[in-house]
């Protein structure tokens, strides 16, 4: 570290030793400030503009997770409801059962004139496992029954 005393310029801000003559060109000096200030301001603006395309990208982030939040919601209402539904067939198929002294369950008949969900079934089947035992049927090839 020197002890040198500098002095300023009033006028540019021009820095030299004081025991030495300071002459310089304000102007030329002001130039070069100048240059400097205007590289600093595009380094500004180019990090300004960072700053808001990510922005931008946590906005859209956001809108787009409500969105699938909203989508999902949506689903899950048309999944409660499909259960539901599901639901209701076998407590059709219970009370019935009940008031009958009954023990049938739900079958999926296809026969050449229609397709049926039937309750008279012998093997106790919940509406889902009769969906599911027709539609592995259907999955086989050569097996339209
Ligand atoms: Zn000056």
């Amino acid at each position: 570290m020197s002890n040198i005393k500098l002095s300023t310029c009033c006028s540019c801000g021009f820095q030299w030793p004081t025991s030495q003559h300071g002459e310089h060109s304000c102007s030329s000096y002001l130039r070069a400030e100048n240059a400097n200030l205007k590289i600093e301001i595009a380094e500004l603006k180019t990090e300004n503009k960072k700053e808001r395309d990510y922005s931008d990208f946590l906005e859209s982030s956001a809108e787009n997770f409500l969105a699938a939040r909203e989508a999902l919601r949506k689903k899950v209402g048309e999944l409660k409801a499909d259960r539901s539904r599901l639901n209701y067939l076998d407590k059709l198929n219970t009370e019935f059962n009940e008031r009958n002294g009954t023990q049938y369950g739900w079958k999926i008949d296809w026969n050449h004139n229609r397709i049926a969900l039937i309750d008279s079934c012998p093997m106790q089947r919940t509406v889902r496992e009769a969906i599911d035992e027709q539609a592995m049927k259907r999955s086989k090839p050569h097996d339209n029954s």
